[in-house]
């Protein structure tokens, strides 16, 4: 089978590749022992130039892969004659973490934490340093893609600041179930997410999480690309009515998690997307001889982002993530 070829580089010089081409890279971020480049596989859809860019990221956690399939499948849709602008799609940033099947990077660090790096620090910070400057830094837009973490499992979701009237218009482009009112940084922390980075840069910018961690997840891969299509229309760069309409997404105006207060072998009871009301089951707490030790009940109303799916769990263990829904 004839494949494209694919160029090394230091640098994404984006207004160097021709209007109305494909182009793939393999673009230096760090090197390992051996002298050799830590390198990202990046895609350039170069349409009508001095239009916007929309960066699309899968994977920054290496264990999170639905975002792979969708990004490469997106592509293909892309007729790079109608494109009014240009897309950089990285479907595996992390690499180093992906071929560890690892959450985290090779110094336990979580990379979407440690933003925006720096060019004189660890291995993480230099990791995160380069991926600012060489792809967030050239970028109009950015869509950054995830899943949940090991032992648990989530809804097709995404964090998106509403305060801000583009980044309100991409949450409710992508077929999402959920939307979650998030600013996506934290005051006591130095470091943040590269979402909360970008929004720091005047690039809007949305997280989404697609499913469950390690797998691919045909229906979220489906449905990631349909939405992606109609966030590309929405923002005037991809023209097509390929995509087909959904629902309108549960919107809330905050979420957190439901924590045991006890160590044993606990069954979530609820499902991904359910409304509960207060004081509904949410999981059963069982000792290892099968008695029920504790029963958890939802503290308010509210509806499942996501939940645990491994029963071994000590004191402190997650049960549920509870969005709470904004009152229209
Ligand atoms: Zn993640």
């Amino acid at each position: 089978m004839m494949m494209k070829s694919t160029q090394f580089v230091s640098e994404l010089d984006v207004d160097a590749i021709p209007a109305n081409s494909s182009s793939r890279f393999w673009l230096q971020l760090t090197e390992d022992g051996f002298s050799k480049a830590y390198t990202v596989p990046v895609i350039v859809l170069r349409g009508k130039p001095n239009a916007p860019v929309i960066g699309l990221t899968a994977a920054l956690h290496g264990n999170e892969l639905n975002g792979i399939p969708i990004i490469q499948e997106l592509v293909n849709k892309i007729d790079i004659n109608k494109l009014n602008g240009t897309i950089i799609a990285v479907p595996g940033i992390n690499t180093v973490s992906i071929l560890d099947h690892k959450r985290r990077f090779v110094d336990q660090k979580d990379l979407n934490r440690n933003f925006p790096g720096n060019p004189k620090g660890n291995r993480s910070e230099q990791y995160v340093w380069n991926i600012n400057q060489k792809i967030l830094k050239k970028l109009d837009y950015l869509v950054d893609m995830h899943t949940a973490s090991f032992g648990r499992v989530n809804s097709l979701y995404t964090r998106a600041d509403l305060s801000n009237e583009i980044i309100t218009t991409m949450a409710y482009a992508i077929d999402a179930d959920i939307i979650l009112h998030n600013k996506g940084k934290n005051p006591i922390f130095k470091t943040h997410t590269m979402r909360a980075e970008a929004m720091k840069q005047c690039i809007p910018a949305i997280t989404l999480e697609y499913g469950n961690p390690q797998v691919y997840q045909p229906k979220m891969i489906s449905r990631g690309v349909n939405g992606l299509l109609n966030l590309l229309n929405t923002l005037n760069i991809y023209e097509n009515k390929d995509f087909t309409s959904f629902e309108t997404p549960v919107l809330c105006r905050k979420s957190y998690w439901v924590y045991t207060d006890k160590g044993g072998f606990l069954d979530v009871k609820v499902g991904l997307t359910q409304i509960v009301n207060k004081g509904e089951l949410l999981a059963v707490l069982k000792n290892s001889f099968g008695d029920i030790i504790e029963e958890y009940i939802a503290p308010e109303k509210g509806i499942i982002i996501g939940k645990s799916t491994n029963p071994v769990n000590m004191t402190g263990g997650r049960i549920v993530h509870l969005g709470i829904i904004k009152k229209q």
